[in-house]
């Protein structure tokens, strides 16, 4: 701990406050304890909000986009929907409204830093404050303060300090919005750990706001949110860059799956390949993904001998394995269930297999491989 001090010390006067986690344990890592709020459409694995404008709305794909299906006008949640929508403005006009009414009706839930029936209030720190202690402020939002139910408040933190964050301890949003401009990774870690230190078990969703090529927002996202959501801190990801919501939700999806959070889609694992590959693993692998691609929460590995590949599946439930030149094996978990099947039947027995074992279900008519 000394030697930690002292580290921390080097850092004091270059731009980053110093502070020592105590509250994370890289051998074991656990996700911070949290208290979903019931009136709060949250996603216990991870949950996933979008930012929309006027425009999204007015768009022919608007639900879609959303991930939702649509069958006669009326939006249906998927798998992969957003959990979420935050309103950069009020719905304009009787249109909007009653798109966003049929969302609220499906369980999606409607972020809005307006007063909008229904929606959860999004206010920032000091505006929070202001309108948990003075009636004058709160009739803005139409709170009233003697009142036990009131509107689910959500809790922008941007920047402040560690002491401006003690105004959480009074306010008790249901949840907070942690949106950092700067140094994101160092400011949300010390955040985390003021959390855990004053017991608070509000949960908080990730905001993070890129401006770059897509190529560059997946990677520098997916370090910035997975370096966080892989060591359990944090709750949601609100992922906001100028780029389509599918893209987005897509990407958050993407993100929490990868975290190891919340699984929406298969999981592929596939052997690197090498002189050994008894087929075309490139091949053979987006072969059974066109296939199989919509089962969440089923990890298959396809890989290209057995010399290395059984030992090498991790802990997939189903292995596609090359045991002779045009043969395969498959597996369930670690045992070999089907030897030396013809090449040319053997993503058919997959199939079977997986079905026999009642981890199939049929796709939802939409293709997945894209996700
Ligand atoms: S599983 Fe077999 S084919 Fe694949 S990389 Fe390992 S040794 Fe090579």
């Amino acid at each position: 701990m000394k030697d930690d001090i002292k580290l921390a010390d080097q850092y004091v006067g270059k731009g980053v406050d110093p502070f020592i986690e105590t509250h994370r344990n890289i051998e074991e890592i656990k996700r911070r304890p949290v208290v979903l709020p019931k009136d709060i459409a949250m996603h216990r694995d991870g949950t996933v909000v979008v930012g929309v404008q006027p425009t999204d709305i007015d768009a022919k794909e608007f639900y879609r986009q959303l991930g939702c299906d649509v069958q006669m006008g009326q939006p249906k949640l998927k798998i992969a929907s957003a959990d979420g929508v935050m309103l950069h403005q009020p719905p304009r006009g009787e249109v909007q409204q009653k798109l966003i009414k049929q969302l609220q009706q499906i369980g999606m839930g409607i972020f809005s830093c307006e007063n909008i029936d229904g929606a959860v209030l999004l206010l920032s720190l000091s505006q929070a404050a202001e309108v948990r202690t003075n009636q004058s402020q709160a009739d803005r939002f139409a709170i009233n303060l003697s009142r036990k139910t009131e509107q689910p408040l959500a809790v922008i933190v941007r920047d402040e300090s560690p002491e401006e964050w003690m105004a959480l301890e009074t306010i008790k949003p249901s949840l907070i919005i942690l949106s950092p401009s700067d140094n994101r990774l160092h400011y949300c870690r010390r955040f985390f750990e003021w959390l855990q230190i004053k017991e608070i078990h509000v949960p908080v969703i990730l905001n993070f706001c890129y401006d770059c090529s897509q190529e560059d927002l997946v990677i520098q996202a997916a370090a910035e949110y997975g370096a966080l959501l892989c060591d359990g801190l944090g709750d949601g990801i609100w992922l906001e860059a100028p780029y389509g919501l599918d893209f987005l939700r897509n990407l958050s999806f993407n993100m929490l799956q990868s975290a190891r959070m919340r699984t929406f889609k298969t999981d592929f694992i596939s052997c690197p390949s090498c002189g050994r590959t008894l087929f075309d693993l490139q091949d053979v692998t987006k072969r059974i993904r066109s296939r199989t691609a919509h089962l969440p929460g089923v990890k298959i590995a396809i890989m290209g001998c057995i010399v290395n590949g059984p030992g090498e599946m991790a802990d997939a439930d189903f292995g596609y394995v090359g045991s002779k030149p045009g043969m395969i094996d498959l597996y369930v978990g670690k045992t070999c269930v089907e030897k030396d099947i013809d090449f040319t039947d053997a993503d058919n027995r997959l199939v079977e297999l997986i079905k026999k074992h009642g981890r199939w279900a049929e796709p939802e008519g939409v293709s997945m491989t894209h996700l």
